[in-house]
């Protein structure tokens, strides 16, 4: 991916080497919160909007930023501001105004307005305080995978900031509010169609920064659609040695996801990422 000459975002917080305070609950517990949440109607403000994939461990990282820490950091700024032209535009020929997210660099764990938020539950969204949490540590549970490649990174991020597109365009108030009545495998179903709409608009990413400037570089493509399938449901349960169960999904197939990233990506159109229909 060609990022070195793109803009910084100055929408960047860098929380890393802080120390949280300590949570009284115990590991898992904002995984079980999302859970609780879209199971029992609760707080629907407050869910985490994570990619789907959660760290197998929480990373220690009390060592000083590394060199390349310092470069995942610039591209992480690159990818960010590159989202907010794209965004900026689509949101402006419609008539709206695109209110840019701060991405919250962290360490291990952090505050947010959805409780603590633990780097084992990897990258997520906030709607509550319309923040993307991110642990650069991510990037090697990606690589584990197969899901290795900036452009690849590049994907999650464009994802969590899909939600947040969802969250402006008021289809993530009304999904929590329809999932709070429903039985949980409708609620799952419903929560499959959000994170592929993110999918899709993470691909609408894509299509108009390479317009803008040229990002995709060979095998670029390649890269985010083996991300996208290394993060589908099916997948994850298969790696994880248990049988796939469709109506436990939350974040769609590989398939599905490969499929709504492409749409995404090939058309450029927020009218083509309609998972609802
Ligand atoms: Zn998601």
């Amino acid at each position: 991916m060609r990022w070195r000459q793109g803009r910084r975002s100055a929408n960047v917080e860098d929380r890393r080497g802080r120390v949280a305070r300590r949570a009284t609950v115990g590991g898992g517990a904002v995984m079980l919160a999302l859970l609780a949440a879209l199971l029992l109607g609760q707080d629907p403000g407050k869910v985490l909007e994570t990619i789907g994939v959660s760290t197998q461990q929480v990373p220690q990282q009390t060592a000083p930023q590394t060199q390349q820490q310092d470069e995942l950091t610039e591209f992480v700024k690159v990818v960010l501001a590159d989202t907010e032209d794209v965004w900026h535009r689509i949101f402006t020929a419609s008539g709206a105004r695109y209110q840019e997210p701060t991405l919250v660099l962290y360490s291990d764990m952090t505050e947010t307005a959805c409780g603590y938020g633990q780097a084992a539950a990897g990258p997520f969204y906030c709607p509550a305080d319309q923040q993307v949490y991110l642990d650069l540590s991510f990037l090697r549970e990606l690589k584990r995978m197969g899901a290795s490649g900036d452009f690849a990174f590049a994907y999650v991020i464009a994802h969590e900031i899909g939600h947040h597109i969802q969250t402006l365009q008021g289809i993530a108030h009304q999904v929590r509010r329809a999932q709070s009545q429903m039985r949980r495998t409708d609620a799952n179903a419903l929560q499959v169609r959000m994170e592929l709409q993110a999918d899709c608009y993470a691909g609408i990413w894509a299509h108009h920064a390479h317009r803008q400037r040229q990002i995709l570089e060979r095998g670029d493509v390649d890269e985010g659609l083996q991300a996208a399938a290394a993060v589908g449901d099916d997948q994850i349960q298969r790696s994880a040695g248990r049988r796939v169960h469709p109506e436990s999904f939350t974040h769609g197939s590989s398939e599905q996801r490969v499929s709504w990233f492409r749409r995404g990506l090939e058309t450029g159109s927020v009218q083509t990422c309609d998972t609802f229909q």
